[in-house]
């Protein structure tokens, strides 16, 4: 079984920067990749961010938190990155791009060195496929946010080996995470159940039966759901809700996947939730203002 010591993220958004302070904290050394530079110290202020407020609730000690802090570099190319024992892609959800990221890192990476997807729904054996290592691929999904969700999904794709299955699942565990199973289907169990929900969510909106906030108000205290189905599509980022709803219609071929024409058009006019600033609700004020 390879020895995980250390661990590579490429992209460096909201689940990489996540994925990396959870690693962090599990006390291993991990390098981040982002193809736009700009967003790495975007990155590490949110992870300083996230660390101070554990600290301020007396989560973690200040000299814990710096050397969290400290365990997190960044890595300047897809070749600095190969170097690790893992290399965790995540980022954006499309399959092109993930594809083309694993063929750039593949001639860079070690021998041992094991390579996992964050995706939330495109097929583990076709990403596989782009490297030369699919006995050695492995979905691992993260939850959003990623050092507070207690679930890492794990996907084998069809040639992983049981080794990497193994090493994959002692390393979620290492980072204190429960890790659940799922067979490589589009978006495997979570978002297989999650995103048609919010999706549907949407066509409630659309149809005029609720407004944003009888919606979420009806979810959170009809179902007792933690965040209403439009405050939590707003969390994960409406691009990545409107990818795994096309990846379930385009992989399962059910007309019961249409993505909303309104997540659509949200997605086209660049209002993707928290992230940019405005969603299902508006986020320039103190508070959350429903837009419709
Ligand atoms: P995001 O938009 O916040 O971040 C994506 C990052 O990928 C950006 O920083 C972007 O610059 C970077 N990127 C784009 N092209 C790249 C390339 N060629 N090389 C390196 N970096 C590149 O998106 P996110 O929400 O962090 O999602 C990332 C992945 O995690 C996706 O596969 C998504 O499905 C998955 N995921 C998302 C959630 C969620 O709730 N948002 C939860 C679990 C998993």
């Amino acid at each position: 079984m390879t020895t995980i010591r250390t661990v590579a993220i490429i992209g460096a958004g909201q689940m990489g920067s996540g994925i990396a302070q959870a690693v962090a904290l599990g006390g291993y050394a991990v390098s981040l990749y982002d193809v736009d530079p700009a967003r790495l110290p975007l990155a590490h202020g949110v992870i300083a961010e996230s660390l101070a407020r554990r600290v301020e609730r007396d989560d973690l000690s200040a000299d814990e938190a710096q050397a969290v802090l400290g365990r997190i570099t960044d890595a300047p190319d897809l070749e600095a990155a190969g170097r690790a024992d893992l290399v965790i892609e995540a980022a954006v959800e499309d399959e092109a791009v993930k594809t083309e990221i694993l063929k750039s890192l593949t001639p860079h990476l070690g021998a041992e060195t094991l390579v996992a997807s964050n995706t939330s729904s495109i097929s583990i054996t076709r990403l596989a496929s782009a490297t030369d290592r699919p006995d050695r691929f492995i979905g691992l999904h993260f939850m959003k946010p990623a050092p507070a969700m207690r679930l890492v999904e794990i996907i084998r794709g069809i040639a992983t080996s049981a080794g990497t299955y193994e090493a994959a699942v002692a390393f979620a565990e290492s980072l204190g995470k429960t890790t659940t199973n799922a067979e490589d289907f589009p978006a495997f169990i979570v978002n297989r159940i999650l995103v048609p929900m919010i999706n549907e969510a949407i066509y409630t909106l659309y149809e005029g039966v609720g407004g944003v906030a009888s919606i979420d108000k009806a979810l959170k205290l009809g179902a007792n759901h933690p965040m209403g189905p439009l405050e939590l599509a707003d969390f994960m980022g409406l691009d990545v809700v409107l990818a795994i709803m096309n990846v379930l219609y385009d992989g399962l071929a059910d007309s019961k996947y249409r993505p909303c024409p309104l997540l659509v058009k949200y997605v086209e006019a660049g209002w993707l939730g928290r992230k940019s600033g405005r969603g299902f609700y508006d986020y320039s004020g103190e508070t959350p203002v429903p837009t419709r």
